[in-house]
């Protein structure tokens, strides 16, 4: 029998950003849920090692997330877990509506959403076996750990061009493989990426699978030129996918504000354009993705409620009238 809870403050998804504002919430004494489809962590849960999290200067990212999880609930942070919301509407009366899947709606006059986003993967054999284990969806993340190797970005947007730029820093070697014979990339990345001396184009190919080698590590993609359909082999012990990046926003009703990538634009605050709705981490339209990023939008979005949420109740006292 499908439910309604009421809350203060409504936060989607329990990765370092919705854990970090369930732990403010909680300090704060709202009275708040953190509502996650699958297991507290997100994509610390498919993060190897972390090393560039203050305080941490290696650590695995599920211990990561379990000692995120473990901080939240100790400060009073209440999780429901295999709860996946399908809609969030802002209803006439002010309030916002949260839909899960299993029918409950959670009503609120406050949402964060921290639903983070989800890298597009290239769907060939050995992938997702090896992701963590040579194949990243994050150069700034993983790429220390492919010092002097030999190396291959695949993408052919401003993504793959940056990033293979930047992995040249650590790599001997960098193949960008596109299955064009040009990138989409901006002019002025193409460029600094083909006067990198490190960085090799590969036109017309496509990666359909990723080998091991047998130790549980990458060292053979499999490559085919589409136009020739010739197969080949190459040696790589780290493949890079940047094909683009879906912020988890489809489940928002009407209109929010967005940049041309669908990522959430908020202001200083952490409020989108639909007052009381916030927004934090991956989810967000900013400049990088990280742990450390994830938290500070949280830390502030988080507040930022708390001081919307007074606003509210101020104003309904001094209307007399109940606070939406
Ligand atoms: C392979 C990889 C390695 C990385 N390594 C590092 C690193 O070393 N250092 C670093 O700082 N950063 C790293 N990052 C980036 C970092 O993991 C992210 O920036 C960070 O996890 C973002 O946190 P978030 O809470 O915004 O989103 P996420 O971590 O994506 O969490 C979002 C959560 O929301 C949940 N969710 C989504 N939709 C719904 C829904 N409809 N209903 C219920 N729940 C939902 C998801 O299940 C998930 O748990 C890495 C990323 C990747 C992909």
């Amino acid at each position: 029998m499908p439910q309604t809870f009421e809350h203060e403050v409504v936060i989607i998804g329990a990765g370092p950003a919705g854990m970090c504002a369930g732990m403010y919430a909680g300090r704060a004494m709202l009275n708040a849920v953190v509502l996650e489809r699958g297991f507290p962590g997100g994509e610390l849960l498919n993060t190897e090692l972390v090393e560039d999290y203050p305080g941490f200067d290696r650590i695995l990212g599920s211990e990561l997330a379990q000692k995120f999880a473990d901080h939240a609930a100790k400060f009073g942070a209440v999780f429901k877990l295999g709860v996946n919301v399908t809609t969030l509407r802002k209803r006439d009366d002010g309030l916002f509506e949260t839909l899960a899947d299993n029918g409950d709606a959670y009503v609120s006059p406050t949402v964060i959403i921290t639903a983070g986003g989800t890298p597009v993967k290239l769907g060939v054999p050995g992938e997702l076996e090896f992701a963590g284990k040579g194949v990243s969806y994050c150069a700034i993340c993983d790429g220390a750990f492919f010092r002097n190797h030999t190396i291959a970005v695949v993408g052919g947007g401003d993504a793959a061009a940056e990033e293979a730029d930047f992995l040249t820093r650590y790599a001997e070697k960098v193949y960008l493989i596109h299955r064009r014979n040009e990138l989409r990339a901006s002019k002025i990345l193409q460029r600094r990426a083909f006067e990198n001396p490190k960085i090799e184009p590969i036109w017309d190919t496509v990666v359909e699978g990723v080998e091991g080698d047998g130790k549980g590590l990458v060292d053979t993609l499999k490559l085919r030129h589409v136009k020739t359909g010739a197969a080949r082999d190459l040696k790589a012990t780290g493949l890079f996918v940047f094909i683009g990046f879906k912020p988890n926003t489809g489940i928002i009703a009407g209109h929010v504000d967005h940049d041309e990538l669908g990522y959430l634009r908020t202001d200083a605050n952490m409020q989108t354009s639909i007052p009381g709705l916030f927004a934090a981490g991956d989810v967000r339209a900013q400049l990088t993705r990280q742990v450390t990023t994830a938290v500070g939008d949280a830390t502030t979005a988080t507040i930022a409620a708390e001081k919307y949420l007074k606003s509210q109740h101020d104003r309904a006292a001094r209307d007399g009238g109940v606070a939406a």
